[in-house]
């Protein structure tokens, strides 16, 4: 008899009892040492979080969007850190493999990512390729029957603890878009290697790295869909993506209401008081528009606009109410150590990640005045 599925408030559930218990007593820790530990990946593992999305055929826990959502929400209330490696790991790599993946390589990579064995990474950015992803340099030839890549990838996530790297190259670079092939690279390959770690103002704890290809002969079969679809693999596992760091952003934004609101004595001034309500509207909208995205995904209706919008949003109220949370308890919200600082640069990156601010706005503004198309367009 099949399993029951879970629904997403019951995901809500664990995912709050789960944060409360592993994740808030260390998320200090966390961000000053900029490391998750591994005790709280291995948790992770055994809650069945890195298996979300994913169907039992390989071992995944199921749960749908909404269900993602809910998640990374409750964890990044305790520390985006988390948040954000489970959903690198859900959304960018996990998701593309179940969607592109070959029965074999399905077979071979999801079930080590579901039971959470394996983190999973994306790794598109360089250092001369962000928000123009069609311009990337990392080269990829055949030789034989191999694919060799050569090339630097920046800012990849998870990518110190990844196991399974999703790495996009290019045949041509004077192909563009056409050019570009998706890969799956385990880490111990030769020639690959972790350049550096780099430190960050925020989002302390989930690994960002400068990944170096030098030489990385891979085998035929770590090709990811059709020769030449990288750019549309990357892209539609992007638009996805921007709706699980909406959640991610969601969170941010209510750990910081709430500490705003806790901060607020009856006897202080009225504009802390008109401050917490400007953010309660900033949260409805964000909070509304993360699970408007969720649902239309979950539908199969189009969502590339949903996601984008609540990516916006979501991103900018965190920046807003943790920016004011900063301001409301001032003088000790200014300092090191104090939660309204932790929370004022973790939200501060959510508007570069997944596609900047100003790359919502365009894709916004291409999607209103070309109408709703399918998230594969972008
Ligand atoms: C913490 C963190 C984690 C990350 N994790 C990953 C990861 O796991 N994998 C990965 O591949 N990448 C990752 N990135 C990279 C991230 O996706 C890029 O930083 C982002 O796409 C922006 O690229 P860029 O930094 O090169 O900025 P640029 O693209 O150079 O943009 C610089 C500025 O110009 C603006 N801009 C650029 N083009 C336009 C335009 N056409 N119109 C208007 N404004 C424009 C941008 O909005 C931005 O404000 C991560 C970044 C961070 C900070």
């Amino acid at each position: 008899m099949a399993a029951t599925p879970v629904s997403a408030s019951e995901w809500r559930r664990r995912a709050r009892e789960f944060a409360e218990r592993h994740v808030r007593p260390l998320a200090v820790e966390i961000d000053r040492g900029d490391r998750v530990p591994d005790t709280v990946l291995a948790a992770l593992g055994s809650e069945r979080f890195f298996g979300l999305g994913l169907p039992p055929e390989w071992e995944g826990a199921g749960g749908d969007t909404a269900a993602t959502v809910a998640v990374l929400d409750e964890l990044s209330r305790a520390s985006a850190a988390v948040a954000v490696t489970l959903a690198v790991h859900l959304s960018v790599c996990a998701q593309p493999i179940l969607a592109w993946g070959t029965p074999d390589q399905k077979e071979r990579l999801l079930r080590p990512l579901a039971r959470g064995e394996r983190i999973g990474a994306f790794a598109l950015t360089e250092p001369g390729a962000g928000s123009d992803a069609a311009a990337i340099r990392t080269r990829y030839e055949r030789v034989g029957g191999e694919f060799v890549l050569r090339g630097t990838k920046m800012f990849t996530s998870n990518a110190v603890s990844a196991g399974t790297i999703l790495v996009f190259a290019t045949r041509d670079a004077g192909l563009g878009s056409a050019g570009i092939s998706a890969f799956v690279v385990p880490p111990g390959t030769p020639g690959f290697s972790v350049a550096q770690r780099l430190d960050k103002l925020g989002l302390r704890g989930s690994e960002t790295t400068e990944l170096v290809l030098d030489g990385v002969h891979l085998p035929a079969d770590s090709l990811l869909g059709p020769e030449g679809s990288g750019l549309k693999i990357a892209l539609s596992a992007l638009s996805g993506g921007r709706v699980g760091i909406a959640a991610c952003a969601l969170g941010v934004a209510e750990a910081a209401f709430e500490t705003m609101r806790s901060s607020i004595r009856d006897d202080d001034a009225d504009w802390k008081r008109t401050r917490l309500a400007i953010a309660y509207s900033e949260l409805a909208s964000a909070r509304a528009l993360v699970r408007e995205a969720a649902a239309a995904k979950d539908a199969g209706q189009p969502f590339v606009r949903a996601a984008s919008v609540a990516k916006l949003v979501a991103s900018r109220a965190a920046v807003a109410i943790a920016s004011s949370g900063v301001e409301v308890a001032a003088p000790d919200g200014a300092r090191p150590g104090h939660p309204a600082e932790r929370l004022w640069r973790d939200a501060r990156v959510f508007p570069i990640v997944e596609g900047t601010t100003e790359i919502q706005e365009l894709i916004l503004a291409r999607d209103l005045s070309a109408g709703e198309r399918s998230p594969n367009d972008y």
